[in-house]
């Protein structure tokens, strides 16, 4: 089994340590980080899902099985495709959103997909009507192509009763949304990709932080959706005559 390459909070992997260790054993890393976004609260109560690709293959986690207790044998191991080259045993199935993580694998060329239920992603999706957005905030330039003073925009589609009838809508809104490496459903989550794993999580991480900062945001009167008017944390100038 390949080094975890999570272990520790000081060995931040480089992207070509990142892709290294990716090659060398996907499914592990899989395992790794399923354990890791259970951590920070996006894939708890067997929601969620994660699939990285490599090489070819693509690797996605079961249903319906614990994030946190996911083991490397219980990866399925599929061709870019989608048919399964390997199934783990016991009966498992694969993630309910294979659909959707194929979409963001041919659209845009993905190399890793992250399906978050974080509950700040899923706020989000009851403070906007169609579309999240946010400006002015450092964490919006961990998003490939962005700057802090860029606005960025993260389309939300609608819910549906079962996870892959969601594939079309999320079809439409990734052609929509050129520049977007997410996409929120509302009073559900989002889906995150990047072109490799490193990407995806980074733009997962920035994501969630601008979701929850947006709101906090709002509880404290101010609004992330608009540039400010005066920097912050400096009160306009009484005019004396
Ligand atoms: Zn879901």
């Amino acid at each position: 089994m390949a080094t975890p390459v999570l272990s520790s909070p000081h060995a931040v992997p480089t992207s070509s340590a990142a892709s290294s260790d990716a090659r060398d054993d996907p499914a592990a890393l899989l395992v790794e980080l399923c354990r890791h976004f259970y951590g920070l609260g996006w894939v708890s109560g067997t929601g969620g899902g994660m699939s990285v690709r490599s090489r070819g293959r693509i690797y996605v986690a079961p249903s319906g099985v614990q994030k946190e207790r996911i083991q490397r044998a219980d990866i399925f191991e599929l061709d870019e495709e989608g048919r399964t080259l390997v199934a783990p045993p016991g009966g498992l199935r694969i993630s309910a959103c294979l659909p959707l993580f194929m979409r963001a694998y041919r659209m845009r060329g993905a190399g890793a997909v992250l399906h978050s239920h974080s509950i700040h992603a899923m706020m989000a999706t009851l403070a906007f009507e169609r579309e999240f957005r946010v400006t002015h905030c450092e964490m919006i330039k961990g998003i490939t192509g962005m700057g802090y003073r860029d606005e960025l925009v993260v389309p939300i589609i609608e819910n549906t009763d079962h996870e892959c009838d969601l594939a079309d809508s999320l079809a439409e809104a990734i052609a929509a949304y050129p520049k977007a490496f997410a996409v929120l459903v509302r009073r559900h989550g989002v889906y995150v990709w990047g072109p490799d794993w490193v990407s995806a999580k980074t733009h997962a991480e920035c994501y969630h932080y601008l979701f929850e900062a947006v709101l906090r945001a709002r509880s404290l009167g101010v609004d992330l959706t608009v540039a400010p008017s005066v920097p912050p944390g400096v009160a306009p100038r009484a005019h004396s005559v």
